[in-house]
């Protein structure tokens, strides 16, 4: 009930301006993000990429109906990544996107103009020596984020794509896309989906996570697997020993304040760790769908609200 409640104040504008003028979250929030700037982003992937990969984030509006705000959201991109290139970070950075905030929600035109902006901002990863990946958000935008990566992939082929292991049809997208080049990140799920196309129970997902994840490390492609579950690392270590990949066939991904120090053992024993790092002003959404995802994190806010 309380991961409903907070996927669902997610979207509401009483609760932003609560939390966001709540000075005692600062600490909270900064656990997750990098910071708003693209200085502050670049200043995280530099210590970062010390001993894991990156992954950069640039949170702009979710859900824009408004063209010039996708604009500014390729713009913001195009900056970070030319830092990326000038500073010597493309070979351990990337970045990743979300199409909602690229036009996906502007009437009429929106899938062309997400296509068109997330074109733009791999023109700008290869000038810079790096590539993309695709976030997944709710259900209602699988198919068209499918179709997206699939034409960007024509000129890119290196752009990856997440999953949802939450999903029910997502066993039958790692087959169809678990081939030779394709890099899929499978991740659990994050948001508030129906059970027509959703399984609900911890349990359900974390089986079907594995059906997953064995599609993935049997097929041909490259698998990324963001989670941040002891049991999915344990075992997706087991099945690149059976299918025999190497370290450089597959990595592991979490996210920028979940488990550091997991991060780095990891890395430490000679695995791929990609850190995804989030920066940018609109942190909001995300930062409360972290705080679903673990409600001991909103337990750690009530307490510094009762003992500030
Ligand atoms: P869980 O079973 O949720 O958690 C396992 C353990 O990890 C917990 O017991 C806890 O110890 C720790 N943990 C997990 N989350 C947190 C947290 N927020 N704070 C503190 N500890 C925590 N979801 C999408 O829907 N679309 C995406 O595009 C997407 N991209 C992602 C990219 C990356 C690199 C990662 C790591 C996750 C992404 N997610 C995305 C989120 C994902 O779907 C899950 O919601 C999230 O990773 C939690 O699932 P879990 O696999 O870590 O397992």
């Amino acid at each position: 009930m309380l991961r409903s409640a907070l996927l669902a104040a997610a979207r509401s504008a009483r609760c932003r301006t609560v939390v966001e003028h709540t000075p005692v979250m600062r600490p909270i929030v900064d656990r997750f993000i990098a910071g708003t700037t693209v200085d502050d982003a670049i200043r995280t992937a530099h210590l970062i990429a010390a001993d894991r990969l990156v992954s950069l984030d640039h949170l702009g509006e979710e859900d824009t109906t408004d063209p010039d705000r996708a604009a500014r959201n390729v713009e913001a991109y195009r900056i970070a990544l030319r830092r990326l290139g000038d500073e010597g970070l493309a070979t351990k950075v990337e970045v990743s996107v979300k199409l909602s905030a690229l036009g996906m929600a502007v009437p009429a035109d929106g899938d062309k103009i997400a296509l068109e902006n997330t074109r733009e901002i791999c023109v700008a990863a290869a000038a810079a020596g790096t590539i993309v990946t695709v976030d997944m958000e709710d259900h209602t935008m699988t198919d068209t984020t499918l179709s997206i990566v699939r034409e960007l992939r024509a000129d890119f082929p290196s752009t990856g794509v997440v999953l949802q292991a939450y999903l029910r049809r997502t066993e039958a997208d790692c087959a169809d896309l678990a081939y030779q080049g394709s890099r899929i990140r499978l991740c659990k799920g994050a948001y508030k989906e129906p059970a027509s196309v959703a399984y609900q129970s911890k349990s359900e997902v974390d089986t079907s996570y594995v059906r997953c994840l064995r599609i993935l490390m049997e097929g041909r492609g490259y698998p990324m697997v963001a989670s941040h579950d002891s049991r999915m690392i344990r075992i997706a270590e087991e099945l690149a020993t059976r299918t025999n990949r190497s370290a450089e066939d597959f990595e592991f991904q979490m996210l920028y304040g979940v488990r550091p120090r997991t991060q780095r053992e990891i890395a430490a024993r000679g695995f791929r760790l990609r850190s995804y790092v989030p920066f940018g002003t609109e942190w909001y959404p995300y930062f409360m769908r972290r705080l679903a995802e673990r409600p001991a994190n909103l337990t750690f806010f009530l307490n510094s609200l009762v003992h500030q």
